[in-house]
């Protein structure tokens, strides 16, 4: 039995002080491959999360779907997956949960960091305070779990903010951007008009629904929104839609995504919950009947908040033209993809999204603060403009450059440096050699590994089987739109390529063949040669194409 007598001093909750080589705060994919990475190499590694479980806003909290270069497939950088360990993650995950059951992701991603013994993981647990040892420098990151009433004061020689909105970096005192930049600043096209476009990229909020096989009514909560039907993008819901495909679903662009979260989050349970009743008691959805809740989303995918300064600041000149620097790390393939501040109540498109023509690389100086010595960042918050934001902010992107974080922070401890001192033309050859050597392509980057003994080796195959081509297919494709085939073609070889095409009404056929304008491009920008043919109605024919 525990009988303590009245104190009239307060009261301080259990404290325990942590020693690691590094803190990470934040478990979202970013904070989860950098303590992964550093922890695998050897360095201590402590790894703060506020919430019950990792994975950011790829957790079962949130339910966004890991995206990178690739898009999806959804455009040219078709071959670009992202390597190292975020694949590892990607590919155990498709082994185990191919359907994409978020529940099931979260324990891959558990598994991943409980099997290092050398991280210390802190779930539940909120960092909200620093210490700084000197001005440039922090010493102590102190969070406080809610579970266990227990303080923990985690002390390090370096720290990785992968936390979203930054807090480390905000209270050690780094330098930082929130909201977007003018056209001017850094000459960038797409940057958004203020006052039509806005600032800042909004919240969203998903749901589920299932149908439980007979009919079910539903009385809204008396916080919902009455007036569904007026929303623009109302249009854009069609009834089994549910989870991503609800990211129209957005609201507080125009608000402070960081103190006025908890207000954007409570707007878009109103949206939620009013866009539900329009569905189950306007009588236009007569086949929502056996349809359910299933789950709707207590905690917001946020997009956007602040940004800190690094030693370098990517932008839009630097993803349109592919630039390359000495010190790229990492890349990023999605599209500059920005949304309407007014979100879901915008008249603007849901997004606008400009597609570079192949990856960009970003620099190592994107990723610790110009100003505290021993801070790295990771995640969305690294050193970006708005625009260029709009591209390396998705997950798959945030975690290939959070390897790299985590391999600086070993190469650091190894040799008693600062994160700024990899960014030395004669350290950063070691941090992209040890990135390549764990499965991290860099683009356009040739390393000479002389260790490497595969260059060296003798590869003999038992058989050989020599490609002669695929079958067509017996189904036909309506030619609605321009259709193109992405082929790997050898330079100085002569190719022949046949098509069979039967008319439906006479019509004229273009055909065209392009290439990339740059080699490492898979975007088809260059017509190297083009013919038209005049088919008849009914008209079959086999046509061939030598070049
Ligand atoms: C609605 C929406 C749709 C999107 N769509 C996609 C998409 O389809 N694909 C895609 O790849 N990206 C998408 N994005 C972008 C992407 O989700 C974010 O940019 C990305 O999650 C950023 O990664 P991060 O690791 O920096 O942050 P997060 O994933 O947010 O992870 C940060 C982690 O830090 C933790 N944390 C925060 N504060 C503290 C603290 N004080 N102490 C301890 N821990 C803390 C949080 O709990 C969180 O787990 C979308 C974003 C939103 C909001």
């Amino acid at each position: 039995m525990i009988l303590e007598a009245y104190s009239s001093q307060k009261r301080i909750t259990k404290t325990i002080p942590l020693q690691s080589d590094l803190v990470v705060v934040g478990g979202g994919l970013s904070g989860v491959c950098a303590a992964i990475t550093a922890a695998r190499s050897g360095l201590k590694v402590i790894l703060l999360q506020d919430r019950p479980v990792l994975g950011g806003n790829a957790s079962s909290e949130v339910r966004l779907w890991s995206l990178g270069a690739t898009s999806h497939m959804g455009n040219n950088n078709r071959w670009s997956r992202e390597g190292g360990l975020i694949n590892e993650i990607l590919l155990e995950n498709l082994k185990r949960n191919k359907e994409g059951n978020p529940l099931i992701f979260d324990t891959v991603l558990l598994e991943k960091v409980y099997e290092e013994e050398n991280i210390t993981l802190l779930l539940n647990t909120a960092v909200y305070d620093v210490e700084k040892g000197d001005d440039n420098r922090i010493k102590t990151a102190t969070a406080f779990c809610s579970q266990n009433s227990t303080t923990y004061v985690a002390n390090a020689p370096l720290f990785c903010d992968a936390s979203g909105d930054g807090i480390i970096a905000f209270m050690a005192g780094a330098s930082f951007r929130m909201g977007a930049e003018t056209k001017e600043e850094f000459d960038e096209g797409f940057a958004p008009n203020l006052e039509d476009y806005g600032n800042l990229l909004g919240h969203s909020l998903y749901f589920y629904t299932k149908d439980i096989g007979k009919p079910i009514t539903y009385t809204p909560p008396s916080f919902a929104i009455k007036n569904a039907e007026e929303l623009p993008r109302i249009k854009n819901f069609q009834l089994g839609d549910h989870g991503c495909k609800l990211w129209w679903v957005e609201h507080g662009g125009r608000l402070d995504t960081i103190h006025q979260s908890e207000d954007i989050k409570f707007e878009l349970w109103k949206v939620v919950y009013g866009i539900w009743d329009y569905v189950k008691n306007s009588g236009k959805y007569p086949e929502a009947a056996n349809l359910t809740l299933e789950w709707v989303g207590t905690i917001p995918g946020k997009r956007e908040s602040r940004r800190f300064e690094g030693d370098f600041m990517l932008t839009q000149k630097d993803i349109v033209e592919q630039r390359d620097y000495y010190d790229a790390v990492s890349f990023g393939g999605w599209a500059m993809d920005l949304h309407p501040a007014d979100g879901i109540y915008s008249k603007h498109n849901s997004c606008t999204q400009w597609h570079g023509k192949g990856v960009y690389s970003i620099p190592y100086r994107c990723y610790y603060s110009k100003n505290i010595d021993n801070l790295f960042l990771a995640g969305r918050i690294i050193s970006a403009s708005h625009v260029a934001f709009g591209s390396s902010r998705v997950m798959l992107t945030c975690a290939h450059g959070a390897q790299a974080v985590g391999e600086a922070a070993v190469i650091c401890k190894e040799e008693g440096l600062l994160p700024r001192d990899i960014a030395s033309k004669e350290k950063i050859g070691k941090l992209q050699l040890a990135l390549n050597r764990n499965g991290q392509s860099i683009p356009r980057l040739s390393l000479e590994d002389t260790d490497d003994l595969a260059i060296r080796a003798n590869i003999e195959a038992s058989s050989t089987l020599a490609f002669t081509g695929f079958a067509a297919a017996d189904d036909w494709q309506v030619l609605k739109f321009g259709l193109a085939q992405m082929v790997p073609l050898k330079a100085n070889e002569t190719y022949s390529f046949e098509f069979e095409v039967d008319a439906l009404e006479a019509t004229n056929l273009e055909l065209q063949l392009k290439s990339s304008s740059a080699c490492s491009n898979f975007t088809p920008d260059v017509i190297i040669d083009k013919k038209e043919i005049d088919l008849k109605k009914r008209e079959t024919k086999n046509h061939f194409y030598n070049y």
